[in-house]
């Protein structure tokens, strides 16, 4: 589907709850505006929404009232399937299916060995890959992927590179570097700025602190948005 192409998100007095027989929303009237390849930062205490709202855009929870846009288009109007296609999404759990490492790493299959290798090797997860599989790259790509060899920090790589090789304008990021490391963190923090430049990115954050570069911050607070701004201001 051709209609996701800049990566531009509004949301228009948007509620929205985990399922519909609640009675009162989580989120209540969110009006926000996130540019075509703006860096986004979420951030606000444990249970406010952040979350919430970071997966409202794959529609894995209710709208309840008011809109969501995604390039003009009213995402209620759109089928979750073409959405998920067209949004990637880390969460702090990592995962994978059973199958093949290509599998893993391209499961809409759009891509080539080679840009699969170059994808894996820009975020630092082929090198461990390769030598835990040990054998030629076709074979690598075609051999089963046994995460159980992976530490953590590698299979957030993996999962970077599975965003980056499907190419969306959209990533979204619920704290996936959050059980990682100081240093597998920063290295996670710059695969993200270096290789999703051109790309919608909302991070979801638990401190404003990991989020000073970016372009813009919303903190919430018991699901009402509470601040919105360049985080240096806020
Ligand atoms: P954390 O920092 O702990 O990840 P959060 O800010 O991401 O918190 P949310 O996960 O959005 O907060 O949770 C907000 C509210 O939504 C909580 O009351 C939670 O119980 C509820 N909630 C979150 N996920 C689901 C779900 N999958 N099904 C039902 N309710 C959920
Ligand atoms: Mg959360």
């Amino acid at each position: 589907p051709e209609w996701l192409t800049r990566g531009e998100i509004t949301f228009v007095d948007t509620s929205i709850s985990w399922n519909t027989s609640e009675t009162k929303p989580l989120l209540h009237s969110i009006n926000l505006r996130i540019g075509a390849g703006e860096k986004f930062g979420l951030c606000g205490r444990t249970g406010s929404g952040k979350s919430t709202l970071a997966l409202s855009l794959l529609r894995l929870n209710e709208i309840v009232s008011g809109q969501i846009f995604i390039d003009g288009q009213d995402i209620s109007l759109m089928s979750r399937s073409s959405i998920r296609q067209r949004i990637s999404c880390l969460s702090q759990e990592p995962f994978f299916f059973p199958g093949t490492i290509r599998q893993n790493a391209d499961p809409l299959s759009v891509a080539s060995s080679t840009q699969i290798i170059d994808a894996l090797r820009s975020v630092g997860a082929w090198d461990s890959i390769v030598a835990s599989h040990g054998t030629t790259d076709e074979e690598l790509l075609g051999s089963i992927l046994d995460e159980g060899i992976l530490s953590q920090g590698q299979k957030q790589l993996f999962c970077l590179a599975r965003a980056l090789l499907k190419n969306s304008k959209i990533l979204i990021l619920d704290e996936p570097t959050s059980s990682l490391d100081h240093e597998t963190d920063a290295k996670v923090q710059n695969y993200i700025r270096e290789s999703f430049r051109d790309c919608t990115v909302i991070m979801v954050a638990h401190r404003i602190h990991s989020l000073l570069d970016f372009d813009q911050v919303a903190v919430l607070n018991s699901g009402q948005l509470v601040e919105l701004g360049h985080p240096k201001d806020l």
